[in-house]
């Protein structure tokens, strides 16, 4: 559902988007990978529930919020019996996430149809070598007219030069006619705003943080923006 907080103050004639829950969704690929885990540790099979795995392993990911070799080294301690290292594990997961992933065609079609419209967009994405792999999986690599990743770039998101740097490449300015969409408050929506670009929430079934400048829309899936760029 969209819901507009504040009309814009320009027509919005570019998108910039985030990738992991704004594009891909983590929740649909996060259970996979854990499960996958699960079948490569024997040992914890014997003696613990699938369910009870991943659950914990979903607890610890805490949405995403904990580094990759953090959340396996809590693994192991919990776990010893699975053997390896955290960073024997981070690379099994990079892996696995490249098999994880699932392109989603709703979403395909959605930017095909900005492209029909002519609309110029682009993906900005704070992380490292593996925001590539998830480009791939999602069959976004193939389509994006460009995709700016914080390790690659050495600027991360909510600086304002990344968000100056997707303008140049989207060659739009000024800032009111591009529309910034993503999930986090800080650095998708905070940092979009201080460079003045127009920004649109998605809300995965949280409220705004009060106290923060509110986006413009809040939205639950991109496609909820149709109404607003594809007519
Ligand atoms: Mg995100």
């Amino acid at each position: 559902m969209l819901v507009v907080e504040s009309q814009p103050q320009s027509k919005i004639a570019g998108v910039l988007f985030d990738l992991d829950n704004t594009l891909v969704p983590r929740k649909g690929w996060l259970r996979r990978v854990f499960k996958e885990f699960y079948k490569a540790t024997p040992l914890l099979r014997a003696s613990r529930s699938e369910e009870e795995v991943c659950s914990r392993l979903i607890e610890w990911d805490n949405d995403g919020d904990v580094d990759r070799a953090s959340l396996y080294a809590r693994a192991l301690k919990a776990w010893p019996e699975i053997g390896g290292t955290p960073s024997e594990w981070v690379d099994w997961e990079t892996q696995a996430i490249g098999s994880a992933i699932e392109p989603d065609d709703e979403v395909l079609l959605f930017l095909a149809r900005l492209r029909e419209f002519q609309i110029p967009w682009g993906i900005v994405t704070n992380g490292g070598a593996r925001q590539r792999l998830k480009l791939a999986a999602a069959k976004l690599d193939g389509i994006t007219p460009f995709s700016l990743v914080s390790s690659e770039c050495g600027m991360r998101k909510p600086e304002p030069a990344i968000f100056r740097e997707a303008m140049r490449r989207l060659g739009l300015v000024p800032a009111e006619t591009v529309l910034f969409v993503g999930d986090d408050p800080d650095n998708d929506i905070v940092g979009a705003q201080g460079v003045g670009m127009a920004t649109a929430w998605v809300r995965r079934g949280r409220q705004y943080p009060h106290g923060m400048p509110a986006p413009n829309m809040l939205i639950d899936r991109v496609n909820d923006l149709r109404p607003v760029l594809l007519q």
